[in-house]
């Protein structure tokens, strides 16, 4: 596709005769400058001719234009001038213009060109399209990576971390306050009863019952580095960084709030949960699943003393 920008309709009469024979260039002229843009924009040429004296604008600043456009940026100008002189055809190449033929130019080597500069504005076009794939499907595969890494860390379930990320998690966060010798606590979280709930109501309105504990659970913890996690079946668990027994106590008061307000009915009354409360300095020799141990033994009472409440641990 073939566009050439030029005042005189003899010169647009005389190059569409010399490209006439060739079937495969489609050719455009236009006589008047101040709709060259426009129609080059239109008819999206892979090549442009370009007269550089015309009535009431300057060809150069033409070219300028085609480069500046984001539709004709990378389009290839061939210069088509009167003029055989030096500055005139700097002139030229400094305003974007890929080639510079003197009027009227040799056929075979008018074809000869236009074929070279469309072939390179072919291939220039599909590599950019080449490239632009590549990097959306860059993207696609880095957000899929992004959403795997996330669903290895979360529950199917409730949406709360899940076991092996509470692992990682416990581990690592042990080590820093072990570091910072500052007091790491865990809720260890455990639903009342409820293998009987789920053989009176059936194993979904179980699921639906823990999805609900699940959110109080996260909604009773408030700090950004506090982790609400499904340790294994009805049995949840809350890390609390920085947290003494006390302010454990009472994010476990909190939670047990809010399962209560969620006054889920079941036989002869409403789901309860039970909950041990530990909170530990690490120190060497002493290990993460003493602090879970800990709060086990406090759950363990919890259970043994009537569930539907709090235990803390005080001997750790
Ligand atoms: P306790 O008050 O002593 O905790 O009694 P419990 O019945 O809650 O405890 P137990 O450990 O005997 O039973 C736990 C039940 O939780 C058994 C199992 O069917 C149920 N459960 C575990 N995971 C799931 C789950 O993902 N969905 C459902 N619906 N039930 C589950
Ligand atoms: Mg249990
Ligand atoms: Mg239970």
């Amino acid at each position: 596709m073939v566009l050439l920008v030029d005042d005189q309709v003899l010169i647009c009469e005389a190059v569409r005769r010399a490209l006439a024979g060739e079937t495969d260039l489609d050719f455009h002229y236009c006589t008047d400058p101040l709709d060259a843009i426009r129609i080059a924009e239109e008819l999206k040429p892979t090549v442009i001719l370009q007269d550089l004296v015309m009535p009431g604008m300057d060809g150069l600043d033409l070219v300028r234009q085609y480069r500046d456009r984001p539709s004709t940026h990378s389009v290839p100008v061939i210069v088509l001038s009167a003029k055989d002189e030096p500055a005139v055809k700097s002139a030229a190449f400094k305003a974007g213009a890929n080639d510079y033929l003197v009027k009227l130019p040799d056929r075979i080597e008018l074809i000869a060109r236009i074929r070279y500069h469309t072939r390179a504005y072919l291939d220039h076009v599909q590599r950019d399209a080449a490239y632009a794939a590549l990097r959306e499907s860059q993207r696609q595969l880095m957000q899929a990576n992004l959403e795997l890494e996330r669903l290895t860390r979360i529950d199917g379930l409730t949406g709360l971390g899940n076991r092996r990320y509470f692992d990682e998690y416990m581990l690592a966060e042990w080590r820093r306050a072990l570091r910072n010798s500052t007091p790491l606590a865990l809720l260890m979280i455990d639903v009342d009863n409820f293998k009987l709930y789920n053989d009176s109501h059936g194993h979904l309105a179980g699921d639906e019952v823990l999805r609900k504990v699940a959110d109080a659970i996260q909604d009773g913890v408030n700090r950004s580095g506090d982790l609400a996690a499904r340790f294994g079946g009805e049995e949840f668990v809350v890390v609390l960084l920085d947290t003494e027994l006390s302010g454990a106590r009472t994010v476990a008061d909190q939670i047990m709030r809010r399962v209560r307000a969620m006054d889920i009915p079941r036989e002869g009354g409403h789901v309860t949960i039970s909950m041990g409360v530990a909170s530990m300095v690490p120190k060497e020799g002493v290990v993460p699943d003493d602090l879970i141990k800990a709060a086990d033994l406090a759950l363990f009472r919890a259970k043994s003393g009537g569930r539907d409440r709090v235990e803390v641990e005080t001997a750790a």
